[in-house]
């Protein structure tokens, strides 16, 4: 089966297409020769989750998900949430985003936080939402090469260790993305798709 990903995020396709059981191709913009900057100016992960695959049913007519991730931090009101990807200014730097979500928890000793993915699945002619969460807190300074965005400073709860510091394989196993991404393949199975 081929679904279009709505996504020009290379770690993210990987990460996905490492996780979908056999059968399932994920079909990305490039592959649609799609390369454009998809709209993301709604004020809610869902919000923009739908606006990407509205985007992609108008222009393609094909069944596509979209998904939306932000790292909300309880001390931070749930910042930076739906402005992850650009917490630290247009630029959109990982380093520069984590240095800021640091500063700001300088001092504060309530770390939790989690990790959200809301995916949009248009699936013939309806939209459905799934959900992700992974919990646990904020380190204080950066450890660990691996993934990317805020990674290295985010310890899933029960680990030890940051997602930064855990290869591929193990991240997948208990993303937000993977958690969402189960309850849409859920979803998928009982709609018998081949
Ligand atoms: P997106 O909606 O998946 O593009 O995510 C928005 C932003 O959230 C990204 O630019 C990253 O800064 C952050 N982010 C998303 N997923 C992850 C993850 O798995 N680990 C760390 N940061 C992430």
């Amino acid at each position: 089966m081929k679904l279009v990903f709505a996504t020009h995020n290379h770690n993210k396709a990987k990460e996905i297409q490492a996780l979908v059981p056999e059968g399932i191709t994920i079909v990305t913009l490039d592959d649609l020769q799609c390369f454009e900057d998809i709209p993301e100016t709604a004020p809610t992960l869902e919000g923009n989750a739908i606006q990407k695959a509205e985007y992609i049913v108008n222009q393609f007519n094909l069944n596509v998900f979209a998904d939306d991730t932000g790292l909300e931090v309880e001390a931070l009101n749930g910042e930076p949430g739906v402005i992850s990807a650009r917490y630290a200014g247009e630029q959109r730097d990982s380093n520069q985003n984590m240095d800021l979500v640091l500063e700001k928890l300088n001092g504060i000793e309530n770390r939790n936080a989690q990790f959200r993915t809301a995916i949009a699945l248009y699936w013939e002619g309806e939209m459905h939402l799934f959900e992700g969460i992974v919990k646990g807190t904020m380190r204080t300074e950066k450890s660990g090469d691996e993934g990317f965005g805020y990674d290295p400073i985010f310890e899933p709860e029960n680990c030890g260790k940051t997602f930064a510091e855990m290869s591929l394989d193990e991240k997948n196993k208990m993303s937000h993305r993977a958690r969402a991404l189960e309850k849409m393949i859920a979803f998928l199975t009982t709609k018998k798709v081949d």
